[in-house]
């Protein structure tokens, strides 16, 4: 089974993905552990990858597209789950051409929903540790003692971007370049929509709840 997942920044979609994954047995390609992969690799891809990383380059799409169609040919015939390509109309339709020649269609478009005051409370809610980068929160996930962290006793700080003004013009950025992206997979009739709001165990059912009816479909 071939998946993408969409989801705001702050809905909790990497953690999800890598569960969802996990639980499927496929393969999740985030599209940053993928090129790192491919330019780990040693390939001729690989030397491309870095070229364009080295000097800040995007990574053009057809590379991208080239190194997800190696990914599934290593990963024998289990399926991925794609997250963070593709992001825009042009991108979707190259992948679906080649995926399609690929004989392996996309089956499905998860796209994580989260109301933008649970996104925003989230994130401004969020402490973390300078020391050993763990995070809290300070309704959902209290350290023991406030302001100070369980493992090594430092000081929380507050990220100086998790501000309510910062959070919000991301979710309005995301919003601008998604909508004609996921308009495209509801027309292509692939587009199923998931509440993300809720507990980390929550959302994966729904997610889980969505596959399971995708392969039962087949
Ligand atoms: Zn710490």
């Amino acid at each position: 089974m071939n998946l993408i997942i969409l989801g705001p920044p702050g809905a909790g979609k990497g953690t999800q993905a890598v569960r969802l994954a996990e639980g499927l047995g496929i393969q999740h390609l985030s599209s940053g552990d993928m090129l790192r992969a491919e330019r780990a690799s040693g390939t001729p891809l690989g030397a491309k990858v870095a070229e364009y990383m080295d000097s800040g380059a995007l990574v053009p799409d057809e590379i991208m597209i080239e190194a997800i169609l190696n990914r599934l040919e290593g990963g024998g015939d289990t399926g991925v789950l794609l997250d963070g390509f593709p992001r825009t109309v042009a991108q979707a339709e190259s992948l679906d051409e080649a995926l399609g020649k690929a004989g392996r269609p996309v089956d499905g478009v998860l796209e994580l929903k989260v109301p933008r005051g649970a996104i925003v409370q989230r994130i401004t809610g969020r402490r973390v540790c300078p020391k050993c980068n763990s995070v809290y929160h300070m309704e959902f996930r209290r350290p023991r003692q406030e302001g100070v962290c369980d493992n090594d006793g430092e000081a929380l700080i507050h990220r100086p971007d998790d501000t309510e003004e910062v959070i919000v013009s991301r979710l309005k950025n995301y919003e601008k370049q998604t909508t004609p992206l996921t308009e495209y997979y509801a027309g292509k009739g692939i587009l199923h929509a998931v509440d993300g709001d809720g507990s980390v165990d929550e959302v994966c059912a729904r997610l889980e709840r969505v596959t399971r009816q995708l392969s039962g479909g087949r």
